[in-house]
């Protein structure tokens, strides 16, 4: 069965090898961040429901955990807000109580952290990233452009509330705009919530890939640094360790791979659906082993098959 709700697992430059779980359609959010990589919000809203049937999410994760996949997190994330669903506590229970050896880490913007059902369904999350881009009302509306029934009040009551419920592990993430949440104002407005919310580090990040709005800049270098210095344990997200993760995760994908070609013959697609790899990467990886190894292939009835023989 082809996972709807699931993806990966995929290399994340903060999270290691991560499982993503994604709860919410696709652009479904309480706000509209003009950096959004994933575009305009289609439904802006705050309404808590079942977005997606969680019963067939635990289904699925029955079927991709059964191969005990190796993984630094399952990670509640995607396109939307994943706090909006109702049966997110639900899905976090189920792999807590019958795969312990899994860390959850949820992704999420922060704004129902005033909501007290929410804060049931996120307690048992082992690492928890909210993020926080305004120290102001104003900026809130013109850098995050809230739903209707959000506002900042609700940004600081649910950053006391969260820290005084929330147990686990906190990374607190701030999305940096040039032009817009970079004052030294805002910053130490911003600085001063962190505080609240006493998260171990804050992460500094800033755009990477295209925006919702195409004047939202990346900021430089230096603008990073500068930022950093308005918080208490901030760190720029880092490459150097991401590259070190990334050949790691190659090399076991590699070697995985080759166990698959040598134990029966495969399709392309049957490689995209074992491992959840684009199919550009296994193009790339059959050339590499074709060097490398005795691969061979077979036209058969669902196109051609490749394979290794084990005596060889
Ligand atoms: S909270 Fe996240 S998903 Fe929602 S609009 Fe902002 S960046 Fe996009």
């Amino acid at each position: 069965m082809k996972s709807k709700y699931l993806f990966g697992p995929v290399l994340s430059r903060r999270l290691g090898i991560s499982l993503g779980i994604d709860l919410i359609p696709y652009k479904t959010c309480s706000l509209n961040c003009v950096y959004c990589e994933c575009g305009i919000t289609d439904n802006l809203t705050i309404e808590l429901k079942e977005y997606v049937p969680v019963d067939v999410v635990i289904e699925e994760l029955k079927i991709k955990l059964s191969d005990k996949p190796k993984l630094d997190y399952i990670t509640f994330a995607g396109s939307g807000e994943p706090t909006l669903n109702s049966g997110l506590g639900k899905v976090v229970d189920f792999i807590k109580n019958n795969y312990p050896q899994y860390k959850t880490a949820l992704l999420t913007n922060g704004t129902l952290f005033y909501l007290d059902s929410v804060l049931e369904q996120i307690k048992n999350i082992d690492l928890l990233i909210p993020s926080l881009d305004a120290g102001s009302e104003e900026v809130f509306q013109k850098l995050n452009r809230p739903a209707g029934q959000l506002d900042f009040e609700k940004i600081i009551t649910g950053a006391k509330k969260i820290r005084d419920y929330f147990k686990g592990e906190m990374w607190l993430e701030v999305f940096l705009v040039p032009g817009l949440n970079d004052s030294r104002k805002e910053l130490e407005a911003m600085s001063a919530i962190a505080k609240i919310m006493k998260p171990s580090h804050v992460q500094i990040n800033s755009l990477d890939r295209p925006p919702a709005e195409s004047w939202v800049e990346a900021a430089n270098a230096v603008q990073l640094e500068d930022v950093a210095q308005y918080f208490d344990n901030a760190k720029i997200i880092g490459k150097a360790k991401v590259e070190q993760k990334e050949y790691e995760f190659k090399k076991n994908l590699l070697e995985k791979i080759i166990a698959t070609l040598k134990r029966r013959p495969v399709t392309v697609e049957d490689l995209i659906s074992i491992f959840s790899v684009r199919k550009v990467e296994i193009l790339k990886y059959l050339g590499k082993i074709e060097i490398d190894h005795n691969l061979e292939k077979e036209e058969g009835k669902r196109g051609i098959f490749y394979f290794i023989r084990n005596n060889k």
